[in-house]
Protein backbone atom coordinates (compact mmCIF):
# COMPACT_ATOMS: atom_id res chain seq x y z
CA UNK A 1 0.00 0.00 0.00
CA UNK A 2 2.91 2.22 0.90
CA UNK A 3 4.77 1.13 -2.22
CA UNK A 4 1.87 2.16 -4.19
CA UNK A 5 1.08 5.29 -2.47
CA UNK A 6 5.05 6.73 -2.87
CA UNK A 7 5.15 5.57 -6.89
CA UNK A 8 2.80 7.61 -8.22
CA UNK A 9 4.95 10.42 -6.65
CA UNK A 10 8.04 9.54 -8.00
CA UNK A 11 6.85 9.00 -11.44
CA UNK A 12 5.42 12.36 -11.11
CA UNK A 13 8.48 13.99 -10.43
CA UNK A 14 10.52 11.79 -13.22
CA UNK A 15 7.91 12.98 -15.73
CA UNK A 16 8.22 16.51 -14.70
CA UNK A 17 12.02 16.41 -14.76
CA UNK A 18 11.98 14.40 -18.37
CA UNK A 19 9.52 17.42 -19.19
CA UNK A 20 11.98 19.43 -17.90
CA UNK A 21 14.48 18.69 -19.97
CA UNK A 22 12.28 18.29 -22.58
CA UNK A 23 11.44 22.04 -22.56
CA UNK A 24 15.51 22.86 -22.66
CA UNK A 25 15.60 21.14 -26.02
CA UNK A 26 12.43 23.70 -26.82
CA UNK A 27 13.83 26.85 -26.20
CA UNK A 28 11.84 28.93 -28.04
CA UNK A 29 8.16 29.30 -29.02
CA UNK A 30 5.83 29.47 -31.84
CA UNK A 31 1.82 30.50 -32.22
CA UNK A 32 1.05 28.90 -35.16
CA UNK A 33 -2.01 31.10 -37.33
CA UNK A 34 -3.78 29.92 -40.80
CA UNK A 35 -5.44 32.35 -42.82
CA UNK A 36 -8.24 32.01 -44.93
CA UNK A 37 -10.74 29.35 -43.86
CA UNK A 38 -12.37 27.39 -44.61
CA UNK A 39 -9.61 27.13 -47.38
CA UNK A 40 -7.34 28.81 -49.93
CA UNK A 41 -7.55 26.02 -52.47
CA UNK A 42 -7.37 26.32 -56.32
CA UNK A 43 -10.56 24.65 -56.67
CA UNK A 44 -14.35 25.26 -55.40
CA UNK A 45 -14.17 21.52 -54.78
CA UNK A 46 -16.36 20.88 -51.08
CA UNK A 47 -14.95 17.35 -50.70
CA UNK A 48 -10.80 18.96 -51.18
CA UNK A 49 -11.50 21.35 -48.97
CA UNK A 50 -13.47 19.23 -46.05
CA UNK A 51 -10.53 16.99 -46.63
CA UNK A 52 -7.55 19.18 -46.24
CA UNK A 53 -9.30 20.74 -43.14
CA UNK A 54 -9.65 16.93 -41.78
CA UNK A 55 -5.79 16.17 -42.14
CA UNK A 56 -4.56 19.22 -41.30
CA UNK A 57 -6.27 18.95 -38.09
CA UNK A 58 -5.60 15.68 -36.90
CA UNK A 59 -2.17 16.68 -37.95
CA UNK A 60 -1.69 19.27 -35.36
CA UNK A 61 -3.55 17.57 -33.06
CA UNK A 62 -1.31 14.26 -33.15
CA UNK A 63 1.99 16.97 -32.93
CA UNK A 64 0.14 19.01 -30.03
CA UNK A 65 0.54 21.81 -32.26
CA UNK A 66 -2.00 24.96 -30.81
CA UNK A 67 -3.11 27.07 -34.19
CA UNK A 68 -5.73 29.86 -34.39
CA UNK A 69 -7.69 30.00 -37.53
CA UNK A 70 -8.60 33.09 -39.76
CA UNK A 71 -11.94 33.08 -41.31
CA UNK A 72 -13.06 35.01 -44.30
CA UNK A 73 -17.00 34.89 -44.04
CA UNK A 74 -16.90 35.61 -48.39
CA UNK A 75 -15.73 31.82 -48.61
CA UNK A 76 -18.89 30.03 -46.69
CA UNK A 77 -21.40 30.84 -49.96
CA UNK A 78 -18.40 29.98 -52.38
CA UNK A 79 -19.23 26.46 -52.08
CA UNK A 80 -21.59 24.29 -49.85
CA UNK A 81 -22.66 26.68 -46.93
CA UNK A 82 -23.32 24.39 -44.63
CA UNK A 83 -20.19 22.33 -44.92
CA UNK A 84 -17.81 25.05 -45.05
CA UNK A 85 -19.64 26.05 -41.54
CA UNK A 86 -19.27 22.05 -40.46
CA UNK A 87 -15.23 23.37 -40.86
CA UNK A 88 -15.17 26.11 -38.86
CA UNK A 89 -16.72 24.11 -36.42
CA UNK A 90 -14.25 21.39 -36.76
CA UNK A 91 -11.37 23.75 -35.97
CA UNK A 92 -13.30 24.47 -32.81
CA UNK A 93 -13.82 20.98 -31.83
CA UNK A 94 -10.19 20.45 -32.51
CA UNK A 95 -9.80 22.98 -29.52
CA UNK A 96 -8.41 25.33 -31.80
CA UNK A 97 -9.04 28.95 -31.95
CA UNK A 98 -10.91 31.24 -34.72
CA UNK A 99 -10.08 34.54 -35.55
CA UNK A 100 -12.05 37.72 -38.00
CA UNK A 101 -9.55 37.63 -41.35
CA UNK A 102 -12.33 40.35 -43.28
CA UNK A 103 -15.49 39.38 -44.86
CA UNK A 104 -14.03 39.38 -48.60
CA UNK A 105 -10.44 39.57 -48.13
CA UNK A 106 -9.66 42.89 -49.35
CA UNK A 107 -7.26 45.36 -49.53
CA UNK A 108 -7.80 49.00 -46.95
CA UNK A 109 -6.36 50.95 -49.69
CA UNK A 110 -9.22 49.47 -51.96
CA UNK A 111 -11.94 49.97 -49.41
CA UNK A 112 -11.06 53.10 -47.92
CA UNK A 113 -11.31 52.83 -44.17
CA UNK A 114 -15.24 53.01 -44.08
CA UNK A 115 -15.65 50.53 -46.21
CA UNK A 116 -12.74 48.09 -44.39
CA UNK A 117 -14.31 48.56 -41.46
CA UNK A 118 -17.32 47.64 -42.60
CA UNK A 119 -16.01 44.19 -44.47
CA UNK A 120 -14.54 43.38 -41.01
CA UNK A 121 -17.69 43.89 -39.62
CA UNK A 122 -19.62 41.92 -42.19
CA UNK A 123 -17.40 38.50 -41.56
CA UNK A 124 -17.66 38.17 -38.30
CA UNK A 125 -21.31 37.14 -37.23
CA UNK A 126 -20.78 33.07 -38.12
CA UNK A 127 -17.47 33.20 -36.65
CA UNK A 128 -18.67 35.24 -33.78
CA UNK A 129 -21.72 32.83 -33.07
CA UNK A 130 -19.43 29.71 -33.68
CA UNK A 131 -17.19 31.02 -30.62
CA UNK A 132 -20.64 31.97 -28.69
CA UNK A 133 -22.01 28.55 -28.53
CA UNK A 134 -18.93 27.72 -26.74
CA UNK A 135 -18.81 30.32 -24.37
CA UNK A 136 -15.56 32.12 -26.23
CA UNK A 137 -15.44 35.96 -27.74
CA UNK A 138 -14.00 36.65 -30.67
CA UNK A 139 -10.91 38.35 -30.11
CA UNK A 140 -8.57 38.25 -32.78
CA UNK A 141 -7.88 40.25 -36.36
CA UNK A 142 -5.40 39.42 -38.81
CA UNK A 143 -5.61 41.99 -41.86
CA UNK A 144 -5.17 40.18 -45.65
CA UNK A 145 -2.06 40.69 -47.01
CA UNK A 146 -0.42 42.69 -43.60
CA UNK A 147 -2.01 45.27 -45.08
CA UNK A 148 -3.34 47.79 -41.74
CA UNK A 149 -3.96 50.97 -44.14
CA UNK A 150 -2.17 54.15 -45.64
CA UNK A 151 -1.97 57.20 -45.05
CA UNK A 152 -1.80 56.82 -41.10
CA UNK A 153 -5.25 58.19 -40.51
CA UNK A 154 -6.89 55.20 -42.55
CA UNK A 155 -4.57 53.05 -40.16
CA UNK A 156 -5.45 55.42 -37.06
CA UNK A 157 -9.49 54.63 -37.97
CA UNK A 158 -8.78 51.14 -38.49
CA UNK A 159 -6.88 50.60 -35.23
CA UNK A 160 -9.75 52.17 -33.25
CA UNK A 161 -12.25 50.84 -34.39
CA UNK A 162 -10.63 47.53 -33.86
CA UNK A 163 -9.74 47.97 -30.12
CA UNK A 164 -13.37 49.54 -29.46
CA UNK A 165 -14.74 45.90 -30.60
CA UNK A 166 -12.63 44.31 -28.89
CA UNK A 167 -10.03 43.61 -31.14
CA UNK A 168 -6.25 42.19 -31.24
CA UNK A 169 -4.72 42.23 -33.89
CA UNK A 170 -2.90 39.07 -34.80
CA UNK A 171 0.78 40.61 -35.96
CA UNK A 172 3.26 38.01 -37.71
CA UNK A 173 6.62 37.59 -37.06
CA UNK A 174 7.25 34.46 -39.20
CA UNK A 175 6.09 34.73 -42.99
CA UNK A 176 7.62 31.56 -45.28
CA UNK A 177 5.31 32.80 -48.76
CA UNK A 178 3.44 29.24 -48.16
CA UNK A 179 0.42 30.91 -50.51
CA UNK A 180 3.32 30.91 -52.78
CA UNK A 181 3.68 27.14 -53.19
CA UNK A 182 0.13 25.84 -52.55
CA UNK A 183 -1.72 26.54 -55.48
CA UNK A 184 1.18 25.21 -58.07
CA UNK A 185 1.06 22.76 -55.66
CA UNK A 186 -3.31 22.24 -56.18
CA UNK A 187 -2.68 22.62 -59.98
CA UNK A 188 -0.10 19.73 -59.49
CA UNK A 189 -2.27 17.24 -57.79
CA UNK A 190 -5.91 18.26 -60.35
CA UNK A 191 -3.22 17.47 -63.31
CA UNK A 192 -2.11 13.81 -61.32
CA UNK A 193 1.47 15.45 -61.57
CA UNK A 194 2.82 13.52 -59.07
CA UNK A 195 6.34 14.19 -59.44
CA UNK A 196 5.66 18.00 -59.97
CA UNK A 197 3.63 17.69 -56.54
CA UNK A 198 6.72 16.13 -54.64
CA UNK A 199 8.84 18.83 -56.37
CA UNK A 200 7.07 21.36 -55.13
CA UNK A 201 6.24 20.00 -51.72
CA UNK A 202 10.17 19.70 -51.12
CA UNK A 203 10.66 23.27 -52.34
CA UNK A 204 8.40 24.46 -49.89
CA UNK A 205 9.92 22.63 -47.00
CA UNK A 206 13.23 23.85 -47.96
CA UNK A 207 12.59 27.21 -48.07
CA UNK A 208 10.65 27.21 -45.12
CA UNK A 209 13.45 26.06 -42.91
CA UNK A 210 15.73 28.36 -44.11
CA UNK A 211 13.31 31.65 -43.54
CA UNK A 212 12.41 30.22 -39.98
CA UNK A 213 16.42 30.08 -39.40
CA UNK A 214 15.88 33.95 -40.50
CA UNK A 215 13.49 35.38 -38.62
CA UNK A 216 15.41 33.91 -35.71
CA UNK A 217 18.36 35.67 -36.94
CA UNK A 218 16.03 38.65 -37.37
CA UNK A 219 14.60 38.17 -33.69
CA UNK A 220 18.39 38.68 -32.55
CA UNK A 221 19.06 41.21 -34.54
CA UNK A 222 16.38 43.38 -33.25
CA UNK A 223 15.68 42.36 -29.74
CA UNK A 224 18.99 40.87 -29.27
CA UNK A 225 16.89 37.32 -28.04
CA UNK A 226 14.19 34.91 -29.93
CA UNK A 227 10.85 36.46 -28.96
CA UNK A 228 7.53 34.35 -29.34
CA UNK A 229 7.34 33.78 -32.89
CA UNK A 230 3.72 33.68 -34.57
CA UNK A 231 4.18 32.19 -37.79
CA UNK A 232 1.47 32.67 -40.77
CA UNK A 233 0.20 29.70 -43.15
CA UNK A 234 -2.89 29.03 -45.00
CA UNK A 235 -5.16 26.30 -44.69
CA UNK A 236 -4.34 24.70 -47.60
CA UNK A 237 -4.05 21.46 -48.99
CA UNK A 238 0.07 21.94 -49.01
CA UNK A 239 0.60 22.13 -45.49
CA UNK A 240 -3.05 19.06 -44.66
CA UNK A 241 -0.09 17.21 -46.45
CA UNK A 242 3.01 18.87 -44.77
CA UNK A 243 2.27 19.00 -41.06
CA UNK A 244 4.56 16.38 -39.98
CA UNK A 245 7.02 17.57 -41.87
CA UNK A 246 6.35 21.30 -40.54
CA UNK A 247 6.65 19.61 -36.98
CA UNK A 248 9.77 18.40 -37.58
CA UNK A 249 11.24 21.52 -38.57
CA UNK A 250 9.82 23.61 -35.39
CA UNK A 251 11.31 21.01 -33.67
CA UNK A 252 14.86 21.25 -35.37
CA UNK A 253 14.53 25.21 -35.12
CA UNK A 254 13.92 24.03 -31.34
CA UNK A 255 10.66 25.87 -31.23
CA UNK A 256 7.51 24.58 -29.22
CA UNK A 257 3.74 25.15 -30.28
CA UNK A 258 2.06 27.52 -28.12
CA UNK A 259 -1.52 29.44 -28.24
CA UNK A 260 -1.49 32.46 -30.01
CA UNK A 261 -2.80 34.04 -26.27
CA UNK A 262 0.33 32.98 -25.26
CA UNK A 263 3.07 34.26 -27.81
CA UNK A 264 1.26 37.23 -27.46
CA UNK A 265 2.41 37.74 -23.85
CA UNK A 266 5.89 38.23 -24.94
CA UNK A 267 7.01 42.13 -23.95
CA UNK A 268 8.08 42.34 -27.81
CA UNK A 269 4.29 42.53 -28.45
CA UNK A 270 4.07 45.98 -27.04
CA UNK A 271 6.66 47.67 -29.05
CA UNK A 272 4.48 50.34 -31.64
CA UNK A 273 3.75 49.69 -35.09
CA UNK A 274 5.36 52.60 -36.27
CA UNK A 275 4.71 51.35 -40.59
CA UNK A 276 2.60 53.36 -42.47
CA UNK A 277 2.75 52.37 -46.03
CA UNK A 278 0.73 50.06 -49.04
CA UNK A 279 2.91 47.28 -48.62
CA UNK A 280 2.16 44.41 -46.31
CA UNK A 281 4.94 43.77 -44.16
CA UNK A 282 5.88 41.53 -41.01
CA UNK A 283 6.16 42.76 -37.41
CA UNK A 284 9.78 42.03 -37.43
CA UNK A 285 10.36 44.63 -40.08
CA UNK A 286 7.58 47.15 -38.50
CA UNK A 287 9.70 46.84 -35.17
CA UNK A 288 13.02 47.06 -36.94
CA UNK A 289 12.30 50.72 -37.99
CA UNK A 290 10.76 51.89 -34.83
CA UNK A 291 13.81 50.26 -32.85
CA UNK A 292 16.23 51.25 -35.88
CA UNK A 293 17.88 48.37 -36.20
CA UNK A 294 18.99 46.56 -39.58
CA UNK A 295 17.58 43.46 -40.59
CA UNK A 296 19.83 40.51 -41.81
CA UNK A 297 18.39 40.87 -46.01
CA UNK A 298 21.48 39.69 -47.33
CA UNK A 299 21.32 36.07 -45.88
CA UNK A 300 17.03 36.61 -46.90
CA UNK A 301 15.93 34.09 -50.12
CA UNK A 302 12.98 35.10 -52.08
CA UNK A 303 11.31 31.62 -52.85
CA UNK A 304 12.53 29.70 -55.46
CA UNK A 305 11.97 31.63 -59.55
CA UNK A 306 10.28 28.48 -60.64
CA UNK A 307 7.73 28.42 -57.76
CA UNK A 308 7.09 32.47 -58.60
CA UNK A 309 6.51 31.23 -62.25
CA UNK A 310 4.22 28.67 -61.63
CA UNK A 311 2.41 30.84 -59.00
CA UNK A 312 2.04 33.30 -61.86
CA UNK A 313 0.88 31.03 -64.45
CA UNK A 314 -1.55 29.56 -61.63
CA UNK A 315 -3.04 31.90 -60.28
CA UNK A 316 -2.99 36.06 -60.46
CA UNK A 317 -4.61 36.57 -57.38
CA UNK A 318 -2.96 37.56 -54.43
CA UNK A 319 -3.77 35.71 -50.68
ZN1 LIG B 1 -5.41 35.98 -46.20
Amino acid sequence: MRLLKVLPSVLAAACLLASGSGARAETGKVALTFDDLPALSLFKDQPYVNYLNDMLLRGLKRHRLPATGFVNESKLDAIDRTQQIANLEKWLDAGMNLGNHTFSHESPDQLGAKGYIEDIARGEPVTRALLAERHKPLGWFRHPYLETGFPAAVKREIDDWLAAHGYRIAPVTIDADDWEFAEPYDDAISRHDEARRLRIQKQYLEYTERTVAWYQKASNTVFGRQISFVMLLHATRLNADSIDALSDILKRRKLKGVTLDEAMKDPAYRVRDPYVGHDGIDWIERWSQELHKTLPWDSWQDPPKQIVEEYDRTNNDRH
